[in-house]
Protein backbone atom coordinates (compact mmCIF):
# COMPACT_ATOMS: atom_id res chain seq x y z
CA UNK A 1 0.00 0.00 0.00
CA UNK A 2 1.24 3.39 -1.09
CA UNK A 3 1.08 5.69 1.66
CA UNK A 4 3.43 9.21 3.13
CA UNK A 5 4.11 7.77 6.34
CA UNK A 6 3.18 4.12 7.24
CA UNK A 7 2.88 3.66 11.42
CA UNK A 8 5.08 6.36 11.90
CA UNK A 9 7.99 4.54 10.31
CA UNK A 10 10.94 5.87 7.75
CA UNK A 11 14.33 3.50 6.79
CA UNK A 12 15.95 6.89 8.20
CA UNK A 13 15.77 5.91 11.87
CA UNK A 14 16.47 2.53 10.92
CA UNK A 15 19.95 0.67 12.93
CA UNK A 16 20.14 -0.33 8.93
CA UNK A 17 19.81 2.89 7.20
CA UNK A 18 23.55 3.43 5.96
CA UNK A 19 24.49 6.60 5.01
CA UNK A 20 27.59 7.62 2.51
CA UNK A 21 29.68 7.94 5.16
CA UNK A 22 28.95 4.25 7.09
CA UNK A 23 28.85 2.59 3.59
CA UNK A 24 32.38 3.71 3.23
CA UNK A 25 33.46 2.24 6.48
CA UNK A 26 31.87 -1.28 5.65
CA UNK A 27 31.80 -1.31 1.97
CA UNK A 28 35.10 0.06 0.85
CA UNK A 29 33.09 3.10 -1.38
CA UNK A 30 29.55 5.05 -1.49
CA UNK A 31 27.04 6.10 -3.70
CA UNK A 32 26.43 9.06 -2.69
CA UNK A 33 22.42 8.32 -1.63
CA UNK A 34 21.36 5.59 2.08
CA UNK A 35 21.17 2.19 1.10
CA UNK A 36 19.76 -0.63 3.09
CA UNK A 37 22.85 -2.38 4.83
CA UNK A 38 21.33 -5.26 5.83
CA UNK A 39 19.00 -5.69 2.55
CA UNK A 40 22.17 -3.83 0.56
CA UNK A 41 19.55 -1.92 -1.29
CA UNK A 42 19.60 1.88 -2.61
CA UNK A 43 17.12 2.96 -0.91
CA UNK A 44 16.08 6.26 -2.97
CA UNK A 45 17.25 8.01 -5.83
CA UNK A 46 19.57 11.31 -5.22
CA UNK A 47 17.97 13.04 -8.02
CA UNK A 48 14.42 12.53 -6.89
CA UNK A 49 12.54 15.35 -5.30
CA UNK A 50 12.64 15.79 -1.10
CA UNK A 51 9.03 14.56 -0.67
CA UNK A 52 9.36 11.42 -3.04
CA UNK A 53 12.47 10.66 -0.81
CA UNK A 54 10.62 10.86 2.60
CA UNK A 55 7.71 8.69 1.40
CA UNK A 56 9.95 5.73 -0.16
CA UNK A 57 11.49 5.90 2.77
CA UNK A 58 8.00 5.34 4.67
CA UNK A 59 6.69 3.06 2.56
CA UNK A 60 9.57 0.54 2.38
CA UNK A 61 9.68 1.22 6.28
CA UNK A 62 6.07 0.46 6.57
CA UNK A 63 6.00 -3.04 4.93
CA UNK A 64 9.62 -4.07 5.90
CA UNK A 65 10.20 -6.92 8.14
CA UNK A 66 13.69 -6.08 9.46
CA UNK A 67 12.73 -3.00 10.53
CA UNK A 68 14.15 -1.48 13.85
CA UNK A 69 16.15 -5.02 14.00
CA UNK A 70 19.56 -3.92 16.03
CA UNK A 71 22.56 -4.77 13.68
CA UNK A 72 26.08 -4.15 13.28
CA UNK A 73 28.02 -3.77 10.57
CA UNK A 74 31.24 -4.75 10.57
CA UNK A 75 34.07 -3.89 7.70
CA UNK A 76 33.66 -6.07 4.51
CA UNK A 77 36.30 -7.39 2.37
CA UNK A 78 38.22 -5.83 0.08
CA UNK A 79 36.94 -8.52 -2.95
CA UNK A 80 33.39 -7.82 -1.47
CA UNK A 81 31.59 -6.09 -4.37
CA UNK A 82 27.95 -5.59 -3.30
CA UNK A 83 25.42 -5.99 -6.19
CA UNK A 84 23.23 -2.95 -4.86
CA UNK A 85 20.17 -3.60 -7.14
CA UNK A 86 17.94 -0.23 -8.38
CA UNK A 87 16.22 -2.01 -11.72
CA UNK A 88 16.47 -4.29 -14.73
CA UNK A 89 16.87 -4.10 -18.42
CA UNK A 90 14.75 -7.31 -20.23
CA UNK A 91 17.58 -6.66 -23.44
CA UNK A 92 20.59 -7.10 -21.11
CA UNK A 93 19.12 -9.88 -19.34
CA UNK A 94 18.53 -12.00 -22.83
CA UNK A 95 22.08 -11.46 -23.81
CA UNK A 96 24.39 -14.41 -24.67
CA UNK A 97 27.21 -14.32 -21.89
CA UNK A 98 30.68 -14.00 -23.09
CA UNK A 99 34.36 -15.40 -21.82
CA UNK A 100 34.20 -14.98 -18.43
CA UNK A 101 37.74 -14.97 -17.46
CA UNK A 102 38.24 -12.11 -19.85
CA UNK A 103 35.73 -10.20 -18.35
CA UNK A 104 35.74 -6.43 -17.46
CA UNK A 105 33.04 -3.96 -16.81
CA UNK A 106 34.54 -1.26 -19.43
CA UNK A 107 34.72 -3.54 -22.41
CA UNK A 108 30.86 -4.71 -21.57
CA UNK A 109 28.12 -4.04 -23.71
CA UNK A 110 25.93 -3.85 -20.11
CA UNK A 111 28.26 -1.22 -18.40
CA UNK A 112 27.54 2.22 -17.96
CA UNK A 113 30.00 4.84 -16.73
CA UNK A 114 29.51 6.42 -13.30
CA UNK A 115 29.87 10.03 -14.91
CA UNK A 116 26.35 9.35 -16.85
CA UNK A 117 24.97 7.20 -13.46
CA UNK A 118 25.75 10.56 -11.89
CA UNK A 119 24.30 12.30 -14.63
CA UNK A 120 20.84 11.28 -14.27
CA UNK A 121 20.47 9.80 -10.86
CA UNK A 122 22.92 11.50 -8.66
CA UNK A 123 24.90 8.37 -7.66
CA UNK A 124 28.22 8.10 -7.95
CA UNK A 125 28.59 4.30 -8.97
CA UNK A 126 28.41 2.56 -12.00
CA UNK A 127 25.78 0.31 -13.27
CA UNK A 128 25.10 -3.16 -14.69
CA UNK A 129 22.69 -3.08 -16.71
CA UNK A 130 22.56 -7.23 -17.13
CA UNK A 131 22.53 -7.31 -13.31
CA UNK A 132 20.22 -3.85 -12.42
CA UNK A 133 23.11 -2.64 -10.09
CA UNK A 134 25.24 -0.50 -9.34
CA UNK A 135 29.18 -0.96 -8.70
CA UNK A 136 31.14 0.65 -6.91
CA UNK A 137 33.64 2.12 -9.19
CA UNK A 138 36.92 1.28 -6.80
CA UNK A 139 35.73 -2.31 -6.98
CA UNK A 140 34.87 -3.02 -10.51
CA UNK A 141 37.42 -6.15 -11.30
CA UNK A 142 35.19 -8.13 -8.62
CA UNK A 143 32.04 -7.61 -10.24
CA UNK A 144 33.16 -8.51 -13.38
CA UNK A 145 35.15 -11.77 -12.16
CA UNK A 146 32.04 -13.27 -10.95
CA UNK A 147 29.13 -11.75 -12.55
CA UNK A 148 28.30 -14.64 -15.35
CA UNK A 149 27.14 -11.81 -17.66
CA UNK A 150 30.22 -10.34 -19.28
CA UNK A 151 29.32 -9.43 -22.75
CA UNK A 152 31.80 -7.80 -24.68
CA UNK A 153 31.19 -5.05 -26.69
CA UNK A 154 31.79 -4.92 -30.82
CA UNK A 155 32.76 -1.84 -32.33
CA UNK A 156 34.59 0.85 -30.81
CA UNK A 157 36.74 0.52 -27.34
CA UNK A 158 35.18 2.11 -24.41
CA UNK A 159 31.79 1.93 -25.57
CA UNK A 160 29.26 4.11 -23.72
CA UNK A 161 26.23 2.86 -22.97
CA UNK A 162 23.29 4.67 -21.68
CA UNK A 163 20.74 4.51 -19.25
CA UNK A 164 18.42 4.03 -21.99
CA UNK A 165 15.74 2.08 -21.76
CA UNK A 166 16.55 1.17 -18.21
CA UNK A 167 14.06 0.69 -15.85
CA UNK A 168 14.48 1.47 -12.48
CA UNK A 169 12.46 0.73 -9.48
CA UNK A 170 9.14 2.57 -8.73
CA UNK A 171 10.63 3.97 -5.67
CA UNK A 172 12.86 5.81 -7.71
CA UNK A 173 10.37 7.85 -9.31
CA UNK A 174 9.98 11.45 -8.69
CA UNK A 175 6.46 11.23 -8.06
CA UNK A 176 6.84 7.98 -6.15
CA UNK A 177 4.02 7.76 -3.23
CA UNK A 178 2.03 11.06 -4.49
CA UNK A 179 -1.10 8.33 -6.08
CA UNK A 180 -2.44 5.97 -3.61
CA UNK A 181 -2.68 3.20 -5.91
CA UNK A 182 -5.40 1.58 -3.36
CA UNK A 183 -7.32 4.43 -2.38
CA UNK A 184 -7.74 5.46 -6.17
CA UNK A 185 -9.41 1.92 -6.81
CA UNK A 186 -11.54 1.84 -4.21
CA UNK A 187 -12.84 5.09 -4.96
CA UNK A 188 -13.45 3.90 -8.77
CA UNK A 189 -14.55 0.31 -7.14
CA UNK A 190 -17.84 -0.82 -9.55
CA UNK A 191 -18.28 -3.85 -7.69
CA UNK A 192 -15.90 -6.06 -10.55
CA UNK A 193 -17.62 -9.30 -11.26
CA UNK A 194 -18.44 -12.72 -9.36
CA UNK A 195 -16.24 -15.49 -11.10
CA UNK A 196 -18.74 -18.07 -10.55
CA UNK A 197 -21.27 -16.47 -12.76
CA UNK A 198 -18.64 -14.73 -15.43
CA UNK A 199 -19.70 -15.73 -18.92
CA UNK A 200 -17.13 -16.85 -20.75
CA UNK A 201 -14.93 -14.46 -23.80
CA UNK A 202 -14.25 -17.30 -25.83
CA UNK A 203 -15.48 -21.35 -26.46
CA UNK A 204 -14.92 -23.69 -23.82
CA UNK A 205 -14.28 -27.09 -25.29
CA UNK A 206 -15.14 -30.52 -24.02
CA UNK A 207 -10.89 -30.69 -22.78
CA UNK A 208 -11.53 -27.34 -21.25
CA UNK A 209 -14.41 -28.31 -19.33
CA UNK A 210 -12.54 -31.75 -18.38
CA UNK A 211 -9.74 -29.87 -16.96
CA UNK A 212 -11.90 -27.51 -14.67
CA UNK A 213 -11.96 -24.76 -16.60
CA UNK A 214 -15.86 -22.88 -17.16
CA UNK A 215 -15.33 -20.13 -18.44
CA UNK A 216 -12.39 -17.65 -19.98
CA UNK A 217 -11.82 -13.64 -18.86
CA UNK A 218 -10.34 -12.31 -22.22
CA UNK A 219 -7.77 -9.50 -21.44
CA UNK A 220 -6.90 -6.93 -24.18
CA UNK A 221 -3.45 -5.35 -24.05
CA UNK A 222 -4.05 -1.56 -23.67
CA UNK A 223 -1.08 -0.25 -25.63
CA UNK A 224 -1.87 -2.75 -28.69
CA UNK A 225 1.28 -4.48 -28.81
CA UNK A 226 0.20 -8.21 -29.11
CA UNK A 227 -2.74 -11.03 -29.54
CA UNK A 228 -5.35 -10.87 -26.52
CA UNK A 229 -4.77 -13.19 -23.56
CA UNK A 230 -7.43 -15.34 -21.83
CA UNK A 231 -7.47 -16.30 -18.46
CA UNK A 232 -8.81 -19.26 -17.41
CA UNK A 233 -11.65 -19.12 -14.52
CA UNK A 234 -11.77 -22.33 -13.09
CA UNK A 235 -15.04 -24.15 -11.45
CA UNK A 236 -14.88 -24.65 -8.13
CA UNK A 237 -16.27 -27.97 -7.67
CA UNK A 238 -13.39 -29.41 -9.94
CA UNK A 239 -11.54 -29.46 -7.07
CA UNK A 240 -11.34 -32.19 -4.02
CA UNK A 241 -13.52 -31.01 -0.78
CA UNK A 242 -10.51 -30.11 0.99
CA UNK A 243 -9.19 -27.35 -1.71
CA UNK A 244 -12.44 -25.81 -2.13
CA UNK A 245 -12.46 -24.95 1.38
CA UNK A 246 -9.76 -22.47 0.51
CA UNK A 247 -10.66 -20.96 -3.14
CA UNK A 248 -11.57 -17.13 -2.23
CA UNK A 249 -14.95 -16.09 -2.85
CA UNK A 250 -16.95 -13.43 -2.96
CA UNK A 251 -17.60 -11.77 0.56
CA UNK A 252 -15.37 -13.95 2.44
CA UNK A 253 -12.73 -12.58 4.65
CA UNK A 254 -9.91 -12.60 1.66
CA UNK A 255 -12.54 -10.86 -0.41
CA UNK A 256 -11.60 -11.52 -4.02
CA UNK A 257 -14.19 -9.30 -5.33
CA UNK A 258 -11.77 -6.08 -3.80
CA UNK A 259 -8.18 -6.99 -6.11
CA UNK A 260 -6.89 -4.51 -7.38
CA UNK A 261 -4.71 -5.12 -10.73
CA UNK A 262 -2.76 -1.90 -10.53
CA UNK A 263 -2.12 -1.87 -14.10
CA UNK A 264 -5.80 -1.84 -15.03
CA UNK A 265 -5.88 -4.51 -17.33
CA UNK A 266 -7.99 -6.62 -14.83
S1 LIG B 1 13.34 -0.29 7.35
FE1 LIG B 1 13.98 -2.15 6.29
S2 LIG B 1 14.65 -1.43 4.28
FE2 LIG B 1 14.59 0.37 5.62
S3 LIG B 1 16.67 0.55 6.43
FE3 LIG B 1 15.49 -0.68 7.92
S4 LIG B 1 15.85 -2.82 7.36
FE4 LIG B 1 16.46 -1.54 5.62
S1 LIG C 1 29.34 -6.89 -13.94
FE1 LIG C 1 29.59 -8.26 -15.68
S2 LIG C 1 27.78 -7.96 -16.97
FE2 LIG C 1 27.91 -6.24 -15.55
S3 LIG C 1 29.03 -4.63 -16.68
FE3 LIG C 1 30.55 -5.79 -15.49
S4 LIG C 1 31.30 -7.40 -16.86
FE4 LIG C 1 29.40 -6.60 -17.73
Amino acid sequence: MTKATVGGRSCVSCPSFLADNKQRDTMGGDISGPICGSKMLPLIMPTQPKDAKDRAFASIAGSCDSYGKQVSFSTMSVEYAPALSVGGDAESISAIPDLQQNARCGDCTHYVRSADVHEKTGWTASLCRAQGSLMLDNKLPYYARTCGQFKRHVGPKNPRMSLEKFVFLPTFSPTFGKIDLVAQYLKSFKGGFNPTDYQTDREVTARHTERGIRAWRRIADPEGYGADTYLPIYDPSSFPKELQLIVPKTGDDSHPEMYADHNGYL
